[in-house]
């Protein structure tokens, strides 16, 4: 039994209630106001973007939105909190009782329930790794808008749980309320895990692993997890509720705490704060500029289009790949040929030059242009990859016919010069019509050759074949 904390990192300008912003790698404790750190007399002046950016999230995942909504303090210290209390919800959170849905390795979809989703403001951080005798504190991240994600425990393998967090990271992506980072911290999550003998059998006690960074890591941790414990209870120990700590170095967990229960945090009203109000007319703006979710276009890309598995999830992956897609196959109404150079050719030249597609300097016509001379027979396929193409991406304002032109690339119906041509290879190898016509039909493999050469190659493989079927026909 799985259940998911996912904490997201809230990409706005200025922290939840304090005034200044947040970049990852910043030098430390220099992203720092009166109010993060708890001044006396500084109050916290709540960022109505993180209210949107919650909105936002309730509304994909069809939960119930809390209006008012409330803040409380959740008491504890740690290093890295230096006011001693976390800005945070506890009755009342903004969203309860949502749903994602979710795609399995194996193809199979599951609803998985959210059973809440909160505002809460993020800590600092305490690093170990500097120094052996000491331990240093950054608080920049401290302040910085969190939503915290819970979901049912029902997801029932590492691998579903690691499906839940990518689909997690997708839609707060395609939402642009969190840059879905893993590595720098921006989405994080902790895995509730326990074991039971059958789907009968009553919960086992739960451990929360946390640190771990990265999606290929979740299911890693899980995995070991789900090992250790089976391990733990064959033996006839017990399994002890804690929090423990994933590392990555030795592919283990290893405690880090006797978990508090939830009566240890005295929560409280927040008294700094008014409680959230908004009205359902804020709701249906907020609704109408919801962007097509990514596990919906993946099923329109997938069962609709037909495209690979692999290349629907790799076209819808980050938000700004799947809208150039749209706009390509709005232009060109081939998902196949418009996916081939999306992750063929585009993505080959984005990598080279470390661009984003943003940066991309050619427009989805220009490149809708590019396809459409290929699948019209004017323009070979080896030719638009490895002429027009880069001759584009030299000129990305000019014409691709234009360009095609210019350089002389394209197909034109050429069945006169053609013809002419192979009446003189005709003359030059008489033996060879001679064979031909006596039954020898694979020599006209030897004609197409001669005349492809005649003219270097640009010629339209189909007519020169036809051509040459014609001639051979009729005696010299
Ligand atoms: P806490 O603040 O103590 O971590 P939360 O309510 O925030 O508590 O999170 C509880 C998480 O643990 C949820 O994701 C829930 O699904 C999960 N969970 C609860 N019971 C179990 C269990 N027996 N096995 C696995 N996960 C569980
Ligand atoms: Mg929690």
């Amino acid at each position: 039994m799985i259940g998911l904390e996912i904490h997201i990192q809230l990409d706005t300008q200025r922290k939840i209630f304090g005034t200044e912003g947040f970049a990852f790698g910043h030098a430390p404790n220099h992203q720092l106001s009166p109010v993060t750190i708890s001044h006396p007399g500084a109050l916290p002046f709540f960022n109505e973007q993180c209210l949107a950016f919650a909105i936002k999230l309730g509304l994909a995942t069809q939960s119930h939105l809390n209006s008012p909504t409330y803040f409380a303090r959740k008491n504890y210290f740690y290093p890295d909190s230096p006011k001693g209390y976390q800005i945070s919800q506890a009755e009342k959170p903004i969203c309860e009782r949502g749903v994602l849905e979710i795609r399995h390795p194996d193809g199979t979809y599951q609803s998985v329930r959210i059973t809440r989703i909160h505002l809460e403001e993020d800590a600092g951080k305490s690093i170990h790794d500097l120094s052996p005798q000491h331990s240093h504190i950054d608080l920049n991240r401290s302040g910085v808008g969190l939503l915290e994600l819970v979901t049912e425990p029902e997801l029932h393998s590492p691998e579903a749980a690691g499906s839940f967090v990518a689909e997690i990271r997708r839609l707060v992506r395609y939402l642009g309320i969190c840059d879905g980072n893993m590595e720098q911290g921006s989405l994080r999550c902790d895995a509730n895990v326990s074991v039971r003998k059958g789907a009968d059998a009553p919960l086992g006690t739960r451990v929360e692993i946390k640190n771990i960074n990265s999606i290929s890591n979740v299911v890693k941790a899980i995995t070991y997890e789900r090992e250790r414990q089976i391990d733990q209870l064959e033996k006839g120990a017990a399994i002890v509720q804690q929090t423990r700590l994933w590392n990555v170095d030795t592919g283990r967990t290893a405690p880090m705490r006797e978990k508090e229960t939830a009566d240890d945090y005295r929560y409280f009203p927040e008294p700094d704060l008014l409680p959230l109000q908004f009205t359902q007319e804020d709701i249906d703006l907020h609704q109408k500029s919801l962007p097509e979710l990514p596990l919906q276009r993946f099923k329109r890309y997938f069962v609709t289009y037909k495209l690979g598995e692999n290349e629907a999830w790799a076209l819808v992956e980050q938000r700004a790949t799947s809208d150039y897609f749209e706009s390509l196959i709005q232009l060109t109404q081939d998902p196949k040929s418009s996916g081939n150079w999306l992750l063929g050719e585009i993505k080959a030249y984005l990598n080279q030059q470390n661009i984003p597609i943003r940066d991309f300097p050619l427009k989805s016509e220009k490149i809708a242009s590019l396809i459409e001379l290929v699948k019209s027979g004017k323009l070979p396929h080896h030719l638009a990859k490895e002429q027009l193409f880069p001759a584009m991406l030299a000129q990305p304002e000019a014409d691709p016919l234009s360009l095609a032109e210019e350089k002389q690339l394209l197909i034109e119906s050429q069945a006169v010069e053609l013809e002419t041509a192979m009446q003189q290879i005709m003359q030059a190898f008489p033996d060879e019509v001679q064979r031909y016509q006596q039954g020898k039909k694979a020599l006209q493999g030897f004609f197409v050759g001669q005349l492809m050469r005649q003219f270097k190659g640009k010629a339209d493989p189909k007519e020169v074949n036809q051509v040459v079927q014609k001639s051979l026909k009729k005696s010299p």
